[in-house]
């Protein structure tokens, strides 16, 4: 099976034309990477901090409150990460990254395939630099032994969902996928591409435990050790789906939950990993 992704990476590489993305210059030292599920209620916004120094951040929640949570893990005096990602233009994970652009500085922001005309998202892309839409097969490298690789950028999908850029990041031999807020039908595509790439540590449910995501199939393709539901306080779209959480104790897979856990802290070796 691997061998069949590694040939339809190298189509799919082809097909877009880039082959790599190393943008970082990294240094010796190694502190082991974290990630940090954020609390920022309704919505996603996931810290990286890579054993190369570098702080990743994908999504932004729906408001200012990701502003309190960087606070926690960053320096009060660093105002640059080292890049940003949106995974789709949805008010839940966008608005949070208008405050980050007013507070923060990156040269690298990344966007999948989907975009959107929408006031809020002209109001961020105003403040951020510039952005770049990551293609299928690319990977942000960040040392000789960790990556962000995008498994989809959403071109094949039929709605904003659908279309979130899915990437897996990856330290030696830990990796956690981050699905956005992947629906079936985006799971389905990624499923019949390469079910075999979709294995990792841990899994971020897509869209916040709703009813229609996460599916058996997909839950047992990743086969994760540990799931996140990043998810607010008595949402009015009852997430997570009890039929969720009844899937996830039935394939006897743990979660843990930002709204009962606030945010949720993974480090890693690039062997094993701790919740903190
Ligand atoms: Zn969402």
């Amino acid at each position: 099976m691997k061998k069949r992704y590694w040939r339809l990476t190298s189509v799919t590489l082809v097909i877009t034309g880039v082959a790599l993305v190393l943008f970082f210059v990294w240094p010796q030292q190694k502190n082991g990477a974290e990630l940090i599920f954020l609390n920022v209620g309704q919505g996603d916004a996931i810290l990286i901090k890579t054993p190369y120094e570098q702080t990743i951040l994908i999504d932004g929640g729906p408001d200012a409150l990701v502003l309190k949570g960087l606070g926690r893990y960053l320096p009060w005096s660093d105002r640059d990460l080292s890049a940003i990602l949106l995974t789709h233009p949805h008010d839940d994970h966008l608005f949070g990254l208008i405050r980050v652009a007013e507070r923060y500085f990156s040269e690298q922001v990344f966007t999948g395939f989907r975009t959107a005309t929408s006031a809020p998202y002209q109001a961020w892309l105003e403040r951020v630099a510039t952005t770049t839409p990551l293609k299928t097969g690319q990977r942000l490298i960040f040392g000789p032994d960790c990556y962000l690789e995008v498994l989809s950028d959403g071109c094949l999908a039929g709605n904003d969902n659908d279309g979130s850029l899915v990437t897996k990041f990856v330290y030696d031999n830990f990796s956690v996928l981050l699905p956005g807020d992947l629906g079936l039908k985006g799971e389905n595509i990624l499923l019949a591409a390469s079910s075999s790439i979709l294995n990792a540590d841990i899994l971020k449910i897509g869209h916040h435990g709703s009813a229609e995501s996460s599916s058996e199939t997909w839950l047992r393709a990743v086969s994760p050790d540990l799931t996140v539901i990043s998810v607010g306080i008595d949402n009015r779209y009852g997430h997570p789906s009890l039929r969720t959480l009844n899937r996830l104790d039935r394939l006897g897979l743990s979660y843990k939950r930002t709204d009962r856990e606030g945010d949720i802290r993974v480090w890693s070796d690039g062997q094993s990993f701790v919740v903190k």
